[in-house]
């Protein structure tokens, strides 16, 4: 079974989708993570952000792999290196939406997504999953909230991580990431035609589970 969790910025989905996935017995992919980690190898191996056939080069070369599931989020690896919590840092997510953008970087990662996909039970989260890496998956969710809520969100949960961040710096960030993916060529963030919205503007982690799980269960 393929679960398709796609949404804008900080909407909870990767918090949601590893309980949905634990629920069930699945594997899940945090494919944002693994945007991340072309970033993160770009600012490593100093290669420009719009420098499209050396970031693909670099990739080719190198291997994201996941661990297992920590507190902070899913263990990820860019080849022997832990980088699980440099993926998160400010500077990589301010970058991040512009090294998603690229289409031969896109080719790359949904290629991967799709082996590890035809392999096991899975949730994915993303921005187009349902739209692209697995168009014909079971259940496609699209998970939101108000901008408002997700930059509390992410501002609380920074605080309990020693991220400090201001709420206007994080609202901003979120904005322009939305912004950004949403505009840009290749596989756009976008609602399928065939996914059931979730708002958890005003549902906590619980009950945001609860009601995945009510829907993939329907
Ligand atoms: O999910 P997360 O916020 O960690 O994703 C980081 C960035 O990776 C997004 O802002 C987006 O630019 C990119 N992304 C994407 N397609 C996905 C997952 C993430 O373009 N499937």
């Amino acid at each position: 079974m393929k679960i398709a969790i796609d949404g804008p910025a900080s909407a909870g989905k990767s918090t949601i989708s590893k309980r949905v996935a634990q629920k069930l017995g699945f594997t899940y992919l945090d494919t944002g993570a693994m945007y991340r980690a072309v970033t993160y190898l770009c600012f490593k191996e100093q290669i420009a952000l719009n420098d499209e056939a050396a970031i693909v080069a670099a990739l080719a070369k190198a291997k994201i792999s996941f661990g297992p599931m920590k507190q902070e989020g899913q263990q990820v690896f860019l080849n022997r290196e832990d980088i699980t919590k440099p993926i998160r840092s400010v500077k990589v997510t301010a970058a991040v939406s512009q090294v998603a953008a690229l289409s031969k970087v896109r080719t790359a990662l949904v290629e991967q997504q799709r082996a590890l996909a035809a392999k096991q039970d899975i949730v994915m989260d993303g921005r187009d999953i349902g739209t692209t890496v697995l168009p014909d998956a079971d259940v496609k969710i699209f998970m939101t909230a108000s901008v408002a809520t997700r930059a509390k969100r992410r501002f609380l949960e920074n605080q309990q991580k020693g991220m400090p961040e201001s709420l206007t710096t994080i609202t901003k960030d979120i904005e322009a990431r939305d912004y950004k993916d949403s505009h840009r060529q290749v596989s756009p963030l976008r609602q399928a035609d065939d996914a059931v919205v979730v708002d958890t503007s005003n549902l906590n982690i619980e009950q945001s589970t609860r009601k995945i799980l009510e829907i993939i269960r329907q």
